[in-house]
């Protein structure tokens, strides 16, 4: 007789007493009693609706208690988009990682422990900084590069001299020359949106001239009858200072990636400064990355407004570990050998083919990855993926850990170029997960 005494869901047992069940104490000391009671409710609920036994409602609970309390999950990349800006743009290396562990409590971010005075913020990370980027006079760190550009518009003002072609929309409708203006910089545009020439910039550089930008098209390409003047050429032609945001935060010149600004090149070119990002291919945390002259980058830093780009000291340790430490994962993904990808991808499709729960119909094929909207628009870079049915890709980014592939043609790719080998076996995990299912 439903509801009657012989009714086991009588016996679910009560909120007070799940939450006194020691396991449960002690979770709540970790994650918050909130945490720990909807746990609990949900596991409640489940017995209610008959899913568990009344008894098992208090180890469902400790089954299902999250492990961390951010909404933000770990993902696997199986895009072979090495700077994925949806998915956090550079996974920081696990020596920035620990960094970032070690600076979350009390520390002397600022603070010279020898004498007790106050120091100069964040000096181990600037210093790791200068010391990457010889060419630079001294350096500065923003919350990112935006921020570089907005401080030079303030601190620098007035009018600034920039080509046409190189207006650029950063992501999400946000465009550099509105920053610049908003920042309350007059614009100067120079040059056809193709072509822009030296003499297009000394006609447009006068008195009121701040300085000359360069952008450089990071996300975008431009090709066929096209030209525009280096960084050289314009700091030989004009005589105010030239600022060149190069975006993607090489510090010096990679062999994949010949077209690509690096900050040692442009300031050797003679930039006076140069801004870029810290999460794209430098593979560090979100920072905007300043190198320049002595005289320069000091009215950056003095500037009243600087302090509204301040980073905080987490951004500091992991910038720091990242310039230090052994290769971040996004430069392993853009250098990573062909052959090993290869030898790994072929241990996923066969691992799928011959495995439990369920053959998965995998096959091994040639793909390109790219570097992504950190940089190199133009470049493939060839790659080998995993290519499963179509299907694959909702349940995939669905599952635990989610995975994101590449869906072409048809297909889900997982291209294991921008996956850290040590999630291969997680990566294979989800997969079999997934075929377990049905998809
Ligand atoms: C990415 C990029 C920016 C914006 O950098 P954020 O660090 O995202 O603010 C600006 N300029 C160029 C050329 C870029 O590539």
């Amino acid at each position: 007789m439903p509801g009657g005494a012989a009714d086991p869901r009588r016996r679910i047992p009560r909120t007070d007493a799940l939450l006194a069940d020691a396991r449960l104490v002690r979770a709540a000391e970790r994650l918050g009693r909130e945490a720990v009671k909807e746990a609990v409710n949900r596991a409640q609920r489940r017995a209610r609706a008959g899913e568990i036994a009344p008894d098992a409602v208090a180890d469902e609970a400790v089954r299902t208690l999250p492990d961390a309390l951010t909404s933000m999950r770990p993902v696997l990349n199986a895009t072979g988009v090495i700077v994925h800006t949806n998915l956090g743009r550079a996974p920081l290396s696990a020596a920035a990682r620990t960094a970032l562990d070690r600076a979350a409590g009390t520390t002397d971010v600022e603070f010279d422990l020898a004498d007790g005075s106050r120091a100069r913020r964040g000096k181990g990370a600037l210093d790791a900084l200068a010391a990457a980027v010889p060419d630079a006079e001294d350096v500065h760190v923003v919350n990112n590069n935006a921020a570089a550009l907005a401080l030079c518009a303030l601190a620098l003002g007035r009018e600034i001299v920039v080509a046409r072609g190189e207006l650029v929309e950063i992501g999400d409708g946000f465009r550099i020359p509105e920053l610049l203006a908003g920042c309350g910089a007059r614009l100067v545009e120079v040059g056809a949106t193709n072509r822009v020439h030296v003499r297009d910039y000394v006609a447009a550089v006068g008195p009121e001239t701040a300085f000359v930008l360069k952008v450089h098209p990071s996300n975008f390409r431009i090709s066929g009858f096209t030209s525009a003047p280096s960084v050289a050429e314009l700091v030989d032609a004009v005589d105010v200072p030239v600022v060149a945001d190069i975006g993607s935060g090489l510090l010096t010149p990679h062999p994949l990636l010949p077209d690509e600004p690096d900050a040692a090149s442009a300031l050797r070119d003679g930039a006076a400064l140069v801004t870029a990002s810290g999460d794209k291919l430098l593979g560090g945390p979100q920072a905007g990355l300043i190198f320049g002259t002595a005289d320069l980058v000091h009215r950056l830093r003095r500037h009243p407004t600087a302090r509204a780009f301040r980073v905080d000291k987490l951004t500091l340790a992991a910038l720091e570990a990242t310039l230090r430490g052994p290769a971040p994962p996004v430069r392993q993904a853009l250098d990573a050998d062909l052959t090993a990808l290869r030898a790994r991808t072929d241990a996923l499709a066969h691992a799928l083919a011959t495995g439990a729960p369920a053959a998965v119909k995998a096959e091994v094929v040639e793909t390109t990855a790219a570097v992504g909207g950190g940089g190199a628009p133009g470049v493939a870079l060839p790659s080998v993926a995993v290519a499963l049915p179509e299907a694959y890709a909702g349940a995939l980014r669905q599952g635990e850990p989610p995975v994101v592939g590449r869906v072409e043609r048809g297909r889900c790719l997982l291209d294991l170029r921008t996956v850290d080998p040590a999630d291969d076996d997680a990566l294979l995990a989800a997969v079999r997960a997934v075929a377990g299912e049905g998809a």
